[in-house]
């Protein structure tokens, strides 16, 4: 069993950490796989615009520089840890109102993305190029925190288009999602090092990137809370089975 968080910033974006050292941070805690998922944000609304002014956005110009230096970290963490590490993006487009407002994950990219195009077509694109896409905290997180519910109120429009679903984000479980049929994925939405322990999905194994999106696809998974501190002691696993239903195989709170 492996654990793995397909939802982590670096200082590409607005994360502390440099991808070295969230490489490293993963790679000594044992993770089978991780995803490197910096924010992309949209480049016409007054959010997007000032994402850029901060530097806490990718651009179009530095994407391939990012993805070349996430290849040359996947190696140095294949080798040293026998870790996986996928090139992931965080579209993200946000809007004074939440409604309006949606972040989607895109694991497993080769190509840049427009990411001002319509949603579903984002949705597409993420699909054409093999890639898995992922609706990120699409719920309220019960942070005082601007929340993102666009995809969630157009999920039965988007159950053919989105892969997965983020049933918890840091420290949360979304009770919302937990109770749907929609699939589900657990992640850290890792900025901050405090944010290292909090759910995360467990995988039978690690392995290469086609291996992982298998386990994905196919509900191959389990969500546990991750406490660096004690380690992989679980306060709560719980089992996505096949249907996207999720069964409660011990509760230790
Ligand atoms: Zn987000
Ligand atoms: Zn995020």
């Amino acid at each position: 069993m492996k654990f793995c968080d397909f939802h982590i910033h670096t200082n590409y974006s607005d994360g502390e950490l440099s991808l070295r050292e969230v490489v490293d941070l993963y790679g000594r805690a044992g993770f089978g796989a991780i995803a490197i998922t910096d924010h992309l944000c949209d480049r016409k609304s007054l959010l997007g615009l000032s994402a850029k002014f901060l530097d806490w956005t990718l651009t179009e110009e530095n994407f391939y520089q990012y993805l070349k230096e996430i290849e040359k970290e996947a190696i140095r963490a294949r080798l040293k840890y026998n870790m996986l590490v996928i090139p992931g993006v965080e579209i993200t487009y946000n809007s004074f109102k939440y409604a309006r407002s949606a972040h989607i994950l895109a694991l497993g990219i080769k190509d840049f993305i427009d990411p001002d195009q319509e949603i579903k077509n984002i949705f597409k694109g993420i699909r054409q190029q093999g890639a898995l896409s992922v609706a990120a905290h699409p719920v309220s997180t019960k942070v005082n925190e601007p929340q993102t519910y666009y995809l969630w109120n157009h999920r039965e429009s988007l159950r053919d288009l989105c892969d997965l679903w983020e049933v918890a984000s840091g420290s949360y479980l979304f009770e919302e999602v937990m109770n749907s049929d929609l699939p589900k994925i657990a992640n850290s939405d890792f900025h901050i090092r405090k944010h290292f322990s909090s759910w995360k999905t467990v995988l039978p194994s690690g392995g290469s990137w086609a291996e992982v999106k298998k386990h994905l696809l196919n509900g191959n998974l389990q969500f546990k809370f991750f406490h660096e501190q004690e380690g992989e002691k679980c306060l709560r696993q719980v089992l996505k089975v096949r249907e996207g239903s999720i069964t409660v195989l011990e509760e230790l709170w």
